[in-house]
Formats: structure tokens, C-alpha cells, sequence
């Protein structure tokens, strides 16, 4: 197993590093990288994804290509355009309600987006920031931008289903799915019209598909920020779906500063190709995390381990 630490080249989530470990098993190179403020009990799922894809693989794709979106966050409108135009993305998936933002500034952000990408498709994200008031009052305001869905609009899977109830922009279920106790309450509750999947937070491509089954709503696959090793299973994921009728969120490689593969999984024309990815020994090296970095990963590694054989 060996240990990497790249830059990103923003911050994301409060980090400007990305860790994790990868290595290599039967049946292909596997990641296992849960974002380091998560206790062992939650590391478990990821540890089962990364199995999977080393140990087992993953089921055969029904198709070779797999759209993806291009990511805005909270940045002023010309520098959004230029993402946008950049990315040659058909799907723009736009921050808002981030930390010192107003609503005027998101609905200059997702205007410049929505002339930017023209006939293309507009999400937006407020990561569970607003409440149901609030969303209800931007959503009216942001909806004359022909928004595609707005993902997790508020924090509580209850306050979805409120929202839902109250705008005609669909409603993604994303931190309720991934972080809830019982996914399946989106389900119960009416609180979604699109689940936003991830491979490693659920515990492995096969995981995911299950759910996607139970839960009757169409999936977008998103990433959790890994090299294209772990990005590999999130397409993996993407081309077994029977429907994918959404651009995916797999387009973050290009957030690290650096990879570990040589010829990384970056969208071609909003397009991400099927394929497993090895990792290049040389970038693998000039990857690898200093003795400290490792020894702490390694110790985890061993905790989640024993937890999960227990
Ligand atoms: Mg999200």
C-alpha cells in the first residue's frame, strides 16, 4: 500500500492537500482515501469499495463513455464564464450558498453560467446551507436560469421533502444519501426526484447499484475528490447503471495539482472514457506521502481493518 499526498489547487472542504492510499490487488489498483476529520466507523464503507475494486472488480459496463459536469464554485461571474467555456462541458454544476456569499452574487454567478453554457444544462449545489425558507425564496429567484435540479438545497432529509413540496425545481438528494443511517428515508419521505451517488462513501460500485435499484430514482455519480484511481470506480459505477440520464460529477482530477496516473480520467468534450487506469510508477513515487503521513495512514488503515473484520 502506498500513501499519496497531492495539492489541490484550491481549498475544498478546508483542505489544500488530498491523502490517501492506493494499491493493488487481483483484480486492479484500488483507493482508499475517507477525507481525514472521518472517524474508523465511517471508514468502513470506504475500505469495502476499495476491496471491491481490488479483490473483485467491478460488474461489465453497458456503455464506454459517461458525461460529466463541469464544477463553479464560489468565484465572481467572469472567472465562472471562463470555467464553463474551459471545461467544454455540456452540464455546469454551480456553487451557491457558500460561506460569505449573498443571493445576489449567486444569481450573478448562474446567470453568467447559464449565457456561457447556452443550450446547455445548469445545476446548482447549496450543500445543505440554506433553510427551507431561504431555499424556497432563492430557488424562486435562481429558477429563471432553467436550472437542471438543485442538489441538497437544505441539511435535513425532512427539509428536502418540505422544499420538494414547495418549488418546481427538482430536488437532489446527495449528504441525505450519503451520510444518513437509512438512505432509503429519500425514498420514504418523497424528498428527492435524483440521488447523487458515491462509490467509496457507500461501500463499492455493487453497493451503490443496489441502492440505486431501491431507491427508483435516477442517479448521478459524483466523486469524493480522488486521484483517477478512485475516479475509476465512479465511472465504473456510471457505465453499469441500466439509465444515465445526468452528466456525472468525475470531472475533479483536474483539482490536484498532480496524479498518480499518466494519463489521468479528464473529460474530453464533456466526456469521461470507461476504463481502468494503472498507476505510473514514477508519478506514484513523486506522489508518495513523507514517513509521518504514511505511519499515521497505515495506523488507520489497520484500526478500519480490524473494525470491519469484526
Ligand atoms: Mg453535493
Amino acid at each position: 500500500m502506498i500513501t499519496y499526498s497531492i495539492g489541490l489547487k484550491n481549498k475544498f472542504r478546508g483542505i489544500t492537500l488530498r491523502e490517501g492510499m492506493v494499491f493493488e490487488g487481483p483484480a486492479g489498483w484500488a483507493e482508499w482515501s475517507p477525507f481525514l476529520d472521518y472517524d474508523d466507523a465511517t471508514c468502513v464503507s470506504w475500505l469495502r469499495a476499495a476491496r471491491e475494486a481490488a479483490v473483485h472488480g467491478w460488474p461489465a459496463p453497458v456503455r464506454d463513455v459517461v458525461p460529466v459536469n463541469c464544477t463553479v464554485p464560489a468565484v465572481g461571474p467572469s472567472k465562472a464564464a471562463e470555467i464553463v467555456r474551459a471545461s467544454g462541458c455540456g452540464t455546469a454544476k454551480v456553487k451557491v450558498a457558500e460561506p460569505g456569499q449573498t443571493l445576489a452574487d449567486d444569481l450573478e454567478r448562474v446567470e453568467a453560467v447559464r449565457d456561457a453554457i447556452g443550450a446547455g444544462r445548469v445545476r446548482i449545489d447549496a450543500n445543505g446551507a440554506w433553510s427551507v425558507d431561504e431555499a424556497v425564496k432563492s430557488l424562486k429567484e435562481l429558477a429563471r436560469f432553467d436550472l437542471e435540479y438543485v442538489e441538497q438545497p437544505c441539511a435535513a432529509v425532512e427539509d428536502l421533502a418540505a422544499v420538494r413540496r414547495r418549488t418546481d425545481v427538482p430536488v437532489a438528494a446527495d449528504e441525505s444519501i450519503r451520510r444518513a443511517e437509512d438512505p432509503l428515508l429519500v425514498k420514504k419521505l418523497e424528498a428527492a426526484d435524483i440521488a447523487v451517488l458515491k462509490v467509496q462513501p457507500i461501500g463499492g460500485v455493487r453497493a451503490c447499484l443496489e441502492i440505486a435499484e431501491q431507491i427508483g430514482l435516477p442517479v448521478v455519480v459524483s466523486s469524493a475528490l480522488e486521484t483517477s484511481v478512485g475516479i475509476a470506480a465512479g465511472v465504473a459505477l456510471a457505465a453499469a447503471l441500466p439509465d444515465l440520464p445526468y452528466a456525472c460529477g468525475l470531472a475533479t482530477v483536474s483539482m490536484f495539482t498532480s496524479e498518480v496516473v499518466a494519463e489521468p480520467l479528464l473529460p474530453v468534450d464533456g466526456f469521461l472514457p470507461v476504463r481502468r487506469v494503472q498507476p505510473d510508477p514514477a508519478l506514484l513515487a513523486a506522489a508518495r506521502a513523507d514517513e509521518t503521513r504514511t505511519a499515521l495512514w497505515e495506523e488507520r488503515m489497520t484500526r478500519v481493518q480490524k473494525r470491519s473484520a469484526g
